[in-house]
C-alpha cells in the first residue's frame, strides 16, 4: 500500500470512511456536484512555493489557477452532465481573485525577499517524499506525502519545518504543539535527511482581507476596532484628506496589532516538536499500517465506524454510512451516488520525489 500522511489521519479518524473513500480501499467518490469554490490552499501553496524557490510567485499562482479552472469545469461537467452556469463560474472567479489578493497582502506584510522573517532562510520548498515502511509481518508499504518546506534558523543553525495553512478559524498555539501531521513530517525529515528538526514554523493565512474604515456622517473616519491594518487606515486618511495626528490613538493600536504573531490576517507561531513525540510517531506507523492492511484484507469487515458526539460534519459518505448502519441497500447507494476514483483528489506536490538517503540537505 502507498499511504499518504493525510490518508493515515483519515484511517485514525474513522476506519469505515477510510476503507470506502481511500485509494487504499474502495476509492469511492461521491457523485454530488463538486464544490465550485477554488481550493485556495492549493493556489496559495503554489505562490509561496515559487517565491521560496526564487521564482515569480504571481506567474505560479496564475498557472495553478488556470489548471484548477480547467479541472473544475471538467469535473463539474462529468458529474452534473451539463457545463457550469455563468453564476457558478463567477464563484470560481471570485475565489481566484481572493487567492491573488491574499498573497499580495501576505508579501506586503512579510516581504518577498525574506518572507519567513530576518532569522529564517528557506532551504527547500515543497518536499514530496516516499519512505518504505516494513510492518511486523515483513510486508513493505510506503508512506508518501508533501510538506511545505524546510528552513534554517540562521542564528542557531537549527532546522525547522515550514507549514503554510489557509484557515477560517484562528488556530491555537497550544493545539499545534500536539499536531499529528507536523510530528509526522518531523519524522519524515529524519528518515529522508537524517535531520532532527527543532519544530515547525507555522505560517497561517486567514481567508480574509483588510476592511476599509467607514466614513462617519460628520466626514471623520470611524475609529471602530475592525479587521483592518494601519497601512490601509493611513491610505484611507490620505484619500479623505484627513490628518494622521487626529488618529494617532487608533493608528498606534493598529501598528501594534499588525506586529503581533497572530493578528486578524496572519498567524506565525514557532511550534516546538519534542524528539520523543517524533519517535513515538515512527514506532506507531508500522502498527497502523498493519491495521490498515487488515481492514483491506477483511474487505471492510474490520472497518468499524467512529462517530464522535460532535457528529461527522467532516465525512464525505454520510448517506452510505447511514445505509450500512441501518441495513439498507448499500450496493444501490454506491451504484447511484458514487463512482470509482482511483486517482484521488488534486493535491499540491512536487514532481521530484525524495527518498531516504537519495537527496542530502544542502544547508
Ligand atoms: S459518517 Fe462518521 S462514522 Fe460514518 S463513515 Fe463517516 S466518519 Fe465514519
Amino acid at each position: 500500500m502507498k499511504v499518504s500522511v493525510t490518508d493515515r489521519g483519515g484511517f485514525l479518524r474513522c476506519r469505515r470512511a477510510w476503507y470506502h473513500l481511500s485509494t487504499c480501499g474502495l476509492a469511492l467518490d461521491s457523485n454530488r456536484p463538486p464544490a465550485i469554490a477554488l481550493s485556495l490552499g492549493t493556489a496559495v501553496h503554489a505562490g509561496l512555493g515559487a517565491n521560496a524557490d526564487g521564482k515569480p510567485w504571481r506567474e505560479a499562482v496564475l498557472e495553478d489557477l488556470r489548471r484548477n479552472r480547467e479541472e473544475s469545469h471538467e469535473a463539474y461537467h462529468k458529474k452534473v452532465g451539463v457545463p457550469m452556469s455563468k453564476e457558478e463560474d463567477l464563484v470560481l472567479t471570485d475565489s481566484e481573485k481572493m487567492a491573488v489578493a491574499l498573497l499580495e497582502h501576505y508579501f506586503e506584510h512579510y516581504t518577498e525577499e525574506r518572507p519567513l522573517g530576518p532569522e529564517f532562510r528557506y532551504i527547500r520548498s515543497e518536499i514530496t517524499f516516499e519512505i518504505p515502511v516494513v510492518t511486523a509481518n515483513g510486508v513493505e508499504h510506503v508512506l508518501a506525502g508533501t510538506f511545505d518546506g524546510l528552513a534554517v534558523h540562521e542564528p542557531t543553525g537549527e532546522i525547522w519545518l515550514v507549514e503554510h495553512k489557509t484557515y477560517s478559524a484562528k488556530p491555537s498555539e497550544e493545539a499545534l504543539g500536539y499536531d499529528d501531521q507536523l510530528t509526522g513530517y518531523a519524522w519524515a525529515t529524519k528518515m529522508l535527511f537524517g535531520v532532527q528538526v527543532r519544530g515547525a514554523l507555522y505560517d497561517g493565512l486567514m481567508k480574509k482581507l483588510p476592511i476599509k474604515p467607514r466614513e462617519l456622517l460628520n466626514g471623520n473616519t470611524s475609529k471602530e476596532w475592525i479587521d483592518t491594518t494601519a497601512k490601509l487606515y493611513r491610505a484611507t486618511l490620505a484619500e479623505r484628506g484627513q490628518d494622521e495626528k487626529d488618529y494617532a490613538d487608533i493608528l498606534g493600536r493598529l501598528d501594534l496589532r499588525d506586529r503581533e504573531p497572530q493578528n486578524p490576517f496572519f498567524t506565525r507561531f514557532k511550534v516546538y516538536i519534542p524528539q520523543h513525540s517524533v519517535e513515538v510517531w515512527g514506532q506507531n506507523l508500522p502498527r497502523e499500517m498493519l491495521d490498515m492492511q487488515a481492514v483491506v484484507d477483511s474487505k471492510g469487515e474490520l472497518a468499524y465506524p467512529n462517530r464522535p458526539w460532535s457528529g461527522c460534519w467532516d465525512c464525505d459518505m454520510q448517506d452510505l454510512c447511514k445505509a450500512i448502519q441501518f441495513g439498507d441497500d448499500v450496493d444501490a447507494i454506491i451504484r447511484n451516488n458514487y463512482h470509482h476514483n482511483p486517482h484521488g483528489h488534486r493535491t499540491y506536490h512536487n514532481d521530484v520525489v525524495i527518498r531516504p538517503g537519495s537527496n542530502p540537505l544542502e544547508v
